[in-house]
């Protein structure tokens, strides 16, 4: 094949330089070299530093020329399938009294997409503390824990020790930018967890919930972890449920009086916080609303000693909650005072468990409420410097079926538009369906030891089924938009399930250029980290990076400033 005109001239320019011994030209896009991956066996061959660099290489071969974002925001829908993103951008139209289905959802405006891949290194399909993890430290892990790699065994704290691996979180705050984090379940839950925590178990939220061994091994709840996080200039916004681990078995809860604190070790880690220059700290939207960012340094708001609301009972609230929209401008008020830029981490954390209580209305209530929050973060920032990524750790069971009509209600019984007035299709024994179902869970026709036989409604939390003996329920009666319906699940299990399957990836600012095909999981951390200058040049001076500047090697956490080694 002829060279082309461009080649022969950038040839011959080059051999003249270097013939008259002047210096190099600046390399140009085509000579940045492609990260080299060694072929392993898999599952066996797959080890954290092959992880890392897979991820490098994926993340460099999308992007070679880097980009430089001053800030970077990472919205984690949790459990955001691709059908819970369409049923819900079309019952967000619907609400507004559109057909629905050519409504966008914020993140739907945004310019770059990608398939995500949710496996983890010893399931098919993840759980989010796997998964969040491979996202936070750019390598895939086991299901179950938080923050460290697959050498770590679930549950054990010994197996652990030197497995911590660093996170954008931590890095970002190690190279000097403000740090938020944002979501509606407790802040110590997984997601959250492994921005800024590292243990083997998802499950030791406070010292309480874990075992003496544990303990005895030297293994810190995250709750501690949060509240002791030093790195760089530690978390300066922190957003959430979950305030009963922060507060002493003795306390009684500002907003319930039957209800105490949950940590045995004796510390009020809220008074802590709070002991801190320039801290505040809120746990109702009123006080929130009142936070001055200008005289903020800080900022921890815990709103619920568990999860906070679901959006659609938040009005029920005696304290008065804010919704993630207006905890995300919270944090962004603060951390956009920082001129050197932030890390900021945004959480739907409950449209997963409102899936796995098989309640569609609750969930397409919570990602139409995330999209808000999602619509407030591009409006306060540009995408001249904000990267912003919006994904889900892994999918759920929730299936989008049934060929309904244009502008059929997206929570209601088919009509295809071929039925006689005022009937609804039917299926082949004659009964009405729904267009939302779910595989598993707690929707199943049977009796439960709580409902009995046929249809189920929220809150129903069975320990076990009897067979259908009537086959499937008549919904022709039943209202499947009322809030508390659950709708029809085929495997009888207590909490529906996660899915194995895709998720999706939507990109707006620089470095969103990487985010493209279909990628692994852990990939969307070397997304970041290759093209948020502050961050990568952090990683190169712990001397993960290669001779181009991209981050290729396991970082070393522990050269981090202010990284307290050990299992935590
Ligand atoms: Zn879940």
């Amino acid at each position: 094949m002829p060279a082309s005109p461009l080649r022969a001239v950038a040839a011959g320019a080059a051999i003249a330089a270097l013939a008259a011994c002047a210096p190099q030209p600046p390399r140009v896009a085509a000579a940045v070299a492609p990260i080299e991956l060694a072929e392993v066996r898999h599952p066996d061959g797959e080890t954290p530093d092959w992880w890392f660099r897979a991820g490098a290489a994926a993340a460099h071969a999308n992007l070679p020329q880097r980009a430089r974002a001053k800030n970077v925001i990472v919205f984690l829908g949790d459990g955001m399938s691709v059908p819970t993103i369409a049923a819900a951008r079309i019952l967000d139209g619907q609400r507004r009294g559109a057909s629905g289905e050519e409504n966008r959802l914020a993140f739907e405006r945004f310019p770059a997409t990608a398939f995500s891949r949710t496996y983890e290194t010893d399931r098919q399909a993840p759980d989010s503390a796997g998964t969040m993890t491979a996202i936070m430290s750019g390598m895939k892990t086991r299901y179950g824990v938080i923050g460290v790699d697959q050498r770590a065994l679930r549950g054990d704290c010994a197996s652990s020790r030197g497995t911590e691996a660093a996170s954008l979180l931590e890095l970002a705050a190690a190279a000097g930018l403000s740090t938020g984090i944002v979501t509606t379940a407790r802040i110590t839950h997984a997601t959250p967890a492994a921005t800024y925590g590292h243990l083997p178990e998802r499950n030791w939220e406070v010292d309480s919930a874990m075992p003496a061994q544990a303990l005895a091994d030297g293994c810190v709840d995250f709750a501690r972890q949060l509240a002791e996080f030093r790195v760089g200039d530690g978390i300066t916004v922190a957003l959430g449920g979950g305030r009963s681990g922060f507060l002493p078995e003795t306390q009684v809860d500002p907003e319930y009086a039957d209800l105490r604190g949950k940590r045995r070790d004796g510390r009020d880690l809220v008074a802590e916080w709070r002991a801190r220059p320039g801290a505040a700290y809120a746990w109702n939207a009123a006080q929130l609303a009142a936070v001055d960012p200008a005289r903020t340094r800080r900022l921890l708001g815990l709103f619920e000693p568990e999860h906070m609301r679901y959006e659609a009972e938040r009005a029920q609230d005696p304290g008065g909650e804010p919704s993630l929209a207006e905890m995300t401008a919270a944090a962004l008020r603060v951390l956009e005072r920082d001129p050197d830029g932030y890390f900021l981490m945004v959480e739907g954390g409950r449209i997963d468990m409102a899936h796995h209580a098989g309640n569609a209305y609750r969930a397409l209530g919570e990602t139409i409420e995330f999209a808000r929050a999602v619509d407030v973060a591009a409006r306060m920032t540009s995408a001249d410097d904000t990267l912003i990524l919006v994904t889900a750790d892994h999918s759920h069971t929730l299936a989008f079926v049934g060929y309904p009509a244009r502008g059929n209600p997206i929570l209601g019984k088919v009509r295809t538009g071929n039925e006689a007035a005022g009937e609804y299709a039917r299926d082949a024994t004659g009964l009405p369906f729904a267009t939302l179902s779910y595989a598993n869970g707690p929707g199943y026709a049977g009796a439960s030891d709580s409902q009995p036989e046929g249809v189920k409604r929220y809150p129903h939390r069975p320990k076990e089924f009897q067979p259908a003996t009537r086959g499937r329920p008549d919904l022709a009666g039943v209202d499947t938009a009322a809030e508390d319906y659950e709708q029809e699940a085929l495997v009888p299990l207590p909490a529906e399930t996660h899915g194995g399957e895709d998720v999706a990836v939507f990109a707006r600012g620089p470095g969103s250029a990487a985010v493209h095909g279909s990628m692994e999981q852990n990939a969307l951390f070397h997304v970041v980290a290759q093209n948020a200058d502050a961050i990568r040049r952090q990683l190169c001076a712990i001397g993960a990076c290669n001779a181009d500047g991209v981050p290729v090697t396991r970082p070393a956490r522990e050269r981090l400033p202010g990284a307290v080694p050990g299992p935590r």
